[in-house]
């Protein structure tokens, strides 16, 4: 029997939902992350999606992608247990952590993880005892100013500095599969994957001309956009020009790419409550069980806003919404039109499964959201599970 979907962002299945598991909720849509997955993998064909774990490391998602022959991005030795505790192939999971203690390649290596990134001579170094079991992609940065949070000042080698690096990696028998980039999440236009492809399709030109390796891999990273407070084009549109650019790379380099954002973002609402409220200088305040150092944590951490809205229907007047903790940092939003709230009242942020939850602390003794998933089998209409 096939049951039908049950959307769980409507207001009477939120209601129900915060009534079974209390708030704050985090509600996970596994459906929209399988639509979600389902739409970038029609915006790049071919190429194969390894859901990167760090947004929202939630089995619920983990065990969707998987159902649907998707791949994993694993960055450390917890991401690498969680996969290997929800039975993923190894074979189709990559570690992606530019930086990584020894035992952390041997957590992975044991799960069966083979490989691996690297981008400076010392964590190439690091492989040299690995040589029979890890394979290595050689991470390359491309600073991209406009883009939220730029990844590449962080990690990555000097395009011009990737043909030594595989010199020394081959020199100490390391195999060499590839190269990677991550331009920066939540990316404004693709001007920056499509300069990386081509800069890297020459440099693995360049590498297999002197035989360092297969080099048959590019994995092109995540930065995949998605609507916040303002709508963002089509996916389909945003990666046509990247398309165009893989066009141009010899049929026998497998391409993948690690979307988190994409898939986690549009996947989950933070539902919250109204604690108490107050009229602070001719303005309502409403204080929320979840704020900044919760599932607002994106707030700060990943630069996010994220519209909110109340269940409550009335007449709209700009109003401040507080978080639950002693510190006056903890204001999710001024302004926002509400009508008169009580106490109970439920408030919802859409767009709330990426870098959200995944950052939240327990500042203050306020526990971080419950996650219930929902839909992970079509119809399932919810359950907690834990981490
Ligand atoms: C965070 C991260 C991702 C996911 O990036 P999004 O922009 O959320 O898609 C992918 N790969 C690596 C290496 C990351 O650090």
């Amino acid at each position: 029997m096939t049951q039908s979907y049950i959307d769980p962002f409507e207001s009477a299945h939120i209601e129900r939902l915060v009534k079974q598991y209390g708030s704050p909720l985090l509600i996970v849509d596994c459906e929209r992350a399988r639509a979600q997955y389902r739409k970038l993998a029609k915006a790049l064909p071919g190429v194969d999606l390894h859901y990167a774990l760090k947004p929202l490391p939630h089995p619920a998602v983990v065990r969707s992608i998987l159902a649907l022959g998707g791949w994993l991005d694993l960055a450390t030795t917890g991401e690498v247990q969680l996969a290997h505790k929800l039975g993923a192939d190894p074979a189709r999971c990559i570690h992606t952590h530019p930086i990584k203690r020894d035992i952390d390649i041997r957590n992975a290596l044991a799960a069966g993880v083979k490989v691996f990134v690297a981008d400076n001579p010392d964590e190439v170094r690091k492989f040299r005892r690995y040589r029979d079991q890890a394979e290595l992609l050689l991470r390359v940065s491309f600073r991209s100013p406009g883009v939220v949070s730029d990844l590449s000042r962080k990690f990555g080698c000097d395009p011009q500095d990737a043909l030594e690096l595989a010199r020394l990696a081959a020199s100490i028998g390391v195999r060499l599969r590839g190269l990677s980039f991550h331009v920066g999440s939540q990316a404004p236009d693709a001007r920056m994957h499509v300069q990386a492809i081509g800069v890297c399709a020459e440099l693995l030109a360049a590498m297999r001309r002197e035989k360092l390796g297969p080099l048959d891999t590019l994995d092109i990273g995540g930065g995949f956009p998605i609507d916040y407070l303002s709508e963002v084009t089509t996916i389909g549109r945003f990666c046509a020009p990247i398309r165009k650019a893989l066009a141009q790379l010899p049929a026998r380099v497998r391409i993948i790419a690690e979307p988190g954002r994409y898939i986690a973002g549009p996947s989950a609402i933070a539902v919250s409550s109204v604690m108490g409220r107050a009229q602070r200088a001719g303005k309502w305040w409403y204080y929320l069980d979840d704020g900044v150092y919760g599932s607002y944590s994106g707030q700060v951490f990943d630069h996010g806003r994220y519209p909110l809205r109340a269940l409550r229907t009335g007449r709209l007047q700009p109003s401040v919404l507080a978080g639950p903790t002693c510190d006056s940092i903890d204001v999710v939003a001024e302004d926002v039109p509400l009508p008169r709230l009580r106490e109970g009242d439920l408030i919802v942020g859409a767009a709330m499964g990426a870098y959200t939850w995944a950052s939240a602390s327990e500042f203050n003794f306020f526990p971080r959201a419950t996650v219930v998933s929902v839909n992970e089998v079509l119809g399932d209409v919810g359950s907690v599970l834990e981490i």
